[in-house]
């Protein structure tokens, strides 16, 4: 089964192929517009798509050796997102389908982040057995997600306010560092030393998030300490970042290691754009070494905005026979 993929949801233009979930190609177009605004301006993202998206499309599909009639059906993401960039990608795929006579099947983006890990890069790559828990960690979103089945996931826990990823953009954001910031603080947070700075810690019922607090706590050491001192953040940067990825980590990994040990599951999984960052990948695997647990840390190129991870998620749907109709419009808000 031959299915495409098509992500837009929100400043990555992506498209891929996949045969029974082995990856054929994935084409990323990221959009560079919006690094001066400091964040995503929706327009240009949804402009940027419209000038990608034919260019990605048929890329993926001449990277995957195919021709258009070999693919059984186009995956695209329905939401949440930009709603007007997930109508680029959901037209198209629209268009394509109907030309070609072929399912369209509507992905919900935060289950492809969950199921990101059935990427394969070959027929030896290793899958997560059902259940696993999944720490979603992304620019929208911070959940942990307890998945049954491919089409059954439960949302055990969930931020009350901020991302992780956001968290870490807006703290980068403060220090004048250009959008988005999470991989530059994972970069400076090598050379610095992550007990020099302490910041909040949140106090958040059952498996919530909160990372507001935090957030708060990093603006008033900047505030205050550039009263005294105006190159304070350029002097002390990497232990800026040291500090506050390490923070963000620990509030992560209190409440996914609450809900491992709580549910007994064996089996653990991040996904999404924050699970790039090489600190929660070392913590999360010491974590799963140290209780004897399987762990599964995607390829960093499959953590953040890609269509194979879409593909892989409308696969499943696929097999089940759940089509969508071609008059169903995008959804920006939708959840897990
Ligand atoms: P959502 O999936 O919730 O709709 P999104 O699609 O915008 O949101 P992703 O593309 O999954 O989010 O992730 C982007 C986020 O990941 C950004 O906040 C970015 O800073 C963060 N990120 C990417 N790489 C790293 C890294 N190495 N360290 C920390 N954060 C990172
Ligand atoms: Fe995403």
């Amino acid at each position: 089964t031959i299915i495409l993929g098509i992500e837009s949801s929100c400043d990555d233009t992506s498209a891929a192929v996949i045969e029974d979930c082995i990856l054929r190609s994935n084409v990323i177009a990221s959009q560079k517009v919006h690094e001066a605004y400091g964040g995503v301006v929706p327009e240009l993202a949804s402009r940027a798509h419209q000038q990608n998206i034919v260019p990605v499309v048929s890329e993926a599909i001449r990277q995957a050796g195919i021709d258009k009639s070999q693919i059984n059906a186009i995956a695209f993401t329905r939401g949440p997102g930009l709603p007007g960039s997930l109508h680029v990608g959901t037209a198209f795929a629209k268009g394509l389908a109907l030309a070609l006579g072929i399912p369209l099947v509507d992905v919900n983006h935060l289950h492809g982040h969950t199921l990101s890990h059935f990427i394969k890069e070959d027929e030896h790559t290793q899958v997560p057995g059902f259940p696993y828990l999944c720490l979603l960690i992304s620019g929208g979103n911070s959940q942990i997600i307890k998945v049954n089945a491919p089409g059954d996931m439960q949302v055990l826990g969930q931020t009350i306010d901020d991302a992780a990823g956001e968290a870490f953009d807006k703290c980068a954001k403060s220090m004048g560092l250009p959008y988005p910031g999470g991989p530059i603080i994972d970069r400076l947070a090598h050379e610095g030393n992550p007990n020099h700075f302490k910041f909040a810690h949140p106090h958040v019922d059952g498996y919530n998030y909160s990372f507001s607090g935090l957030k708060t706590s990093f603006l008033y050491t900047l505030r205050d300490q550039l009263k005294l001192n105006p190159n304070f953040v350029e002097e002390n940067k990497a232990d800026l970042a040291a500090g506050l990825q390490k923070t963000i980590i620990e509030i992560l990994m209190d409440k996914f290691s609450k809900a491992i040990a709580d549910t007994g599951i064996k089996t653990i999984a991040i996904g999404g754009g924050v699970s790039a960052n090489s600190g929660v990948r070392e913590a999360v695997q010491q974590y799963a070494d140290r209780h004897h647990l399987k762990a599964f840390i995607p390829k960093r190129s499959f953590t953040t905005d890609n269509a194979a991870m879409i593909a892989v998620a409308g696969y499943f749907k696929y097999l089940d026979h759940q089509y969508c109709d071609i008059t169903l419009p995008p959804f920006a808000r939708v959840t897990i």
